[in-house]
């Protein structure tokens, strides 16, 4: 009953439609479960493993298909969480999966910060394989945890996304410009490109536009969607 949703992302400048973020719902008869209602079971059972390899395979597949059909460059990010990186197989069941296609997989990982900095030591290797793989690595919901500057200069990360909660105060307060700002800039002088999340309005998109962010993501320019309609949206893209 698991399904992946897709909420594409999207080129500032241009609004160039980028690719996807894979988004888990379980489909119950009659109702969508959202991930708040059962990610954190799946945590603590262990069973998120399993669960993360076929939202692994779901998305390689999608992706995999749509390059071929659709957009060559298009890619799509998995969200892998603290137990699924603790998991001992981890790398070997993403490289397993993922090794056959290396040449022309699109596969991004997002992880949050906090979760990052939390086992720097393990996590940065494991990210720098998963690079040698041919994915992007995102740092999610940046500005909730604690990195320092120190440890930023050296991450293995292409991207970071700043977190929806600066995103929905952006345009009330002056102190979250300030730093959503200077986050965009220390972002660029370190060769990362950002995205915001959470855009849920077009004097959020403007003024991020404005500020310079790369990358936008947000129910105002596309909510998360089954595969057959974000199937859709590409080939009308494309027609
Ligand atoms: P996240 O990775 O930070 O994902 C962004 C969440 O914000 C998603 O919630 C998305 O639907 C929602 N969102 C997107 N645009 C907007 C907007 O404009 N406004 C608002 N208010 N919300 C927006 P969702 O899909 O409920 O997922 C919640 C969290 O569950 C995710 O947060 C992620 O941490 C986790 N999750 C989802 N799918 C997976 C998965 O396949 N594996 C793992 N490990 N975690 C997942
Ligand atoms: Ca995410
Ligand atoms: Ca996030």
């Amino acid at each position: 009953e698991f399904e992946l949703f897709y909420q594409p992302k999207f080129l500032a400048v241009d609004n160039r439609l980028l690719g996807a973020e894979a988004l888990l719902r379980w489909r119950r008869p009659g109702e969508m479960v959202q991930p708040a209602e059962f990610i954190s079971v799946l945590e603590e059972t262990g069973l998120i493993v399993p669960v993360g390899q076929y939202v692994l395979r779901d998305a390689l597949a999608h992706v995999v298909d749509w390059r071929a059909r659709y957009q060559p460059g298009l890619r799509i990010a998995v969200n892998v969480s603290a137990r699924e990186l603790r998991y001992s197989g981890f790398l070997d069941q993403y490289r397993a999966i993922l090794e056959p296609h290396r040449a022309d997989q699109g596969i991004d990982i997002e992880i949050t910060e906090s979760l990052l900095m939390d086992d720097i030591e393990h996590n940065v290797p494991l990210l720098e394989k998963l690079r040698e793989l041919g994915c992007h690595i995102s740092i999610d919901d940046f500005g909730t945890g604690y990195s320092s500057l120190n440890y930023l200069t050296r991450l293995p990360a292409d991207e970071i996304k700043i977190d929806q909660s600066f995103v929905s105060t952006l345009t009330q307060s002056p102190e979250t410009m300030g730093m959503i700002t200077n986050i965009i800039n220390l972002a660029h002088s370190l060769s990362l490109r950002v995205v915001a999340e959470g855009v849920e309005t077009e004097e959020q998109a403007k003024l991020l536009r404005l500020l310079r962010c790369d990358i936008l993501q947000g129910y105002f320019l596309g909510r998360p969607m089954p595969a057959d309609v974000f199937e859709e949206v590409l080939a009308n893209l494309s027609a």
